[in-house]
């Protein structure tokens, strides 16, 4: 993409879901940041199909400021869709991604900012501590990120989500990567530059409630493996030799026992055993399967990866003139 001279220096992108109570807050504490670190900036809100008032609380703040963009979505598409339209509408030389309910903070901002100017392209901020998140859903992520990081071979870093600034170089790599099921913090783990981290205490959600279902998180964690490591693949072919060296070991016997100790009347039990515990691992195996075939599937189909309903965006192009 040409760059332009009127690109600002850092855009924000915030994918929202269900955030009428969040966003003028948010709204407030940014721009407070934002005109105290006195650089160009364009905020882009990315409605992901909300069903409360968030697009008319956006609206309202858009028409106030001149830096405000929105985008939204036909429907909701998910989080890492929502932040991927986003992307594609940012602008900036550098491009902040951080989520609308406030657990990242605002004031983080010109921290990850300064550090990038050090000579970074990517600086992600990881949460040491996650305040107001339940025991279950904390204990998931961290079993999560560390199995991911055993079965993967690209270094994606731990205890990190998608708060993060990455230079417009990232970006556009970012966009050209046509996946379907994505999962940007392996991706831009992927990409590569020099990359760096701060740490940061994840705050409570301000209002409302989490728009990730644990449905969304399965998901989710399912396409971050699936797309970064062939290794459940793998297993399910090492599953298949442990178990026919199983069922190879147990035809020895059954032959001895037939033929040699004369004692072969019994053994409904085992027969049951083995067929269930086949029929299982069968099963599973398919499952595996399944689930990368399903991928390839959804990316043959080549349909748009969102649908863009209205937005205050215009054209590049319409805008020069
Ligand atoms: N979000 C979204 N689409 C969804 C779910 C969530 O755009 O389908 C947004 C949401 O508005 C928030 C961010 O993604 O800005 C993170 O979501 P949430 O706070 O629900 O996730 P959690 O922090 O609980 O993991
Ligand atoms: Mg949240």
């Amino acid at each position: 993409m040409i760059e332009h001279l009127t690109d600002p220096a850092l855009s924000v992108v915030i994918p929202v879901f269900n955030e009428e109570k969040n966003l003028q807050l948010l709204y407030d504490r940014l721009s407070a940041v934002l005109q105290q670190m006195q650089v160009t900036y364009e905020l882009v809100f990315v409605n992901d199909g909300s069903i409360d008032n968030s697009l008319g609380v956006l609206k309202s703040i858009a028409v106030a400021n001149a830096s405000v963009n929105y985008i939204s979505l036909s429907r909701n598409f998910g989080h890492q869709v929502a932040v991927s339209a986003g992307l594609d509408a940012a602008t900036g030389k550098a491009v902040l991604v951080m989520d609308a309910d406030l657990q990242d903070p605002p004031e983080l901002i010109p921290q990850l900012y300064a550090k990038m100017q050090e000579g970074f392209e990517v600086v992600y901020a990881r949460r040491v501590y996650r305040k107001g998140e339940s025991f279950v859903k904390k204990a998931t992520a961290k079993f999560f990120y560390r199995l991911l990081a055993r079965i993967t071979h690209v270094n994606i870093p731990l205890d990190t989500g998608d708060f993060r600034i990455m230079d417009t170089k990232v970006v556009r790599v970012l966009q050209q990567m046509p996946e379907r099921n994505k999962f940007l913090r392996g991706q831009v783990a992927w990409i590569g530059f020099r990359q760096t981290y701060i740490n940061f205490t994840r705050d409570e959600r301000y209002g409302g409630s989490s728009g990730y279902t644990y449905r969304k998180l399965l998901r989710l964690a399912f396409d971050g493996i699936t797309s970064f490591s062939d290794f459940p693949l793998k297993m399910a072919s090492m599953l298949g030799f442990i178990v026919s060296g199983g069922a190879f070991l147990l035809m020895i016997y059954t032959l001895l026992a037939r033929l040699v100790f004369k004692d072969y009347v019994e053994g409904w039990a085992s027969i049951i055993l083995s067929v269930l515990f086949l029929g299982g691992v069968q099963l599973i195996c398919i499952g595996i399967a399944g689930e990368y075939l399903a991928r390839v599937f959804n990316n043959v189909q080549g349909r748009p990866l969102y649908v863009v309903d209205e937005q205050n965006i215009k054209a590049r192009e319409e805008k020069e003139v």
